[in-house]
């Protein structure tokens, strides 16, 4: 059976600048230069202030799991070959949240609070980031 190719993002004018970053394995965050909050996913205001003095800054790439879930079931058949992978909300220690999947660890090693640093994994032509634990992997 072939390959299912992963449905992978598509960047818009708004969020360009962070699947660029991606792709130069950087993880970029919105900075409002107003009041500098931080945050993502991208847009063209800042949710804080409402500031359109938006722009993108380079995140350490580091954070830690605010919460998880394993899935043990694929609901499309690109994730089929994953299960049970690990679907996790990620603090950088910049302050912004993102959704993606911790890696490189059994899921039931997984747990709030983990330290973890971002990596990317190919998507079609997209990067996309996900993230390893830090010092707690396989
Ligand atoms: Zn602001």
């Amino acid at each position: 059976m072939a390959d299912t190719p992963r449905p992978a993002p598509v960047p818009d004018a708004v969020t360009a600048p962070f699947w660029e970053g991606c792709a130069q394995g950087e993880l970029r965050v919105q900075e409002c230069r107003a009041c500098r909050f931080r945050w993502l996913p991208g847009s063209v205001v800042c949710p804080h202030c409402w500031s359109d003095a938006v722009t993108w800054v380079a995140s350490a790439g580091e954070g830690t799991v605010v919460t998880f879930a394993v899935y043990h079931r694929s609901y499309h058949p690109a994730f089929q070959p994953l299960v049970p992978y690990v679907v996790a909300v990620v603090e950088l220690a910049e302050g912004p949240r993102l959704v993606s999947n911790v890696v490189g660890v059994a899921p039931e090693r997984v747990r709030v609070g983990m330290p973890v640093r971002v990596e990317f994994q190919s998507a079609g032509d997209i990067a996309l980031p996900v993230f390893r634990p830090v010092g707690e992997g396989d």
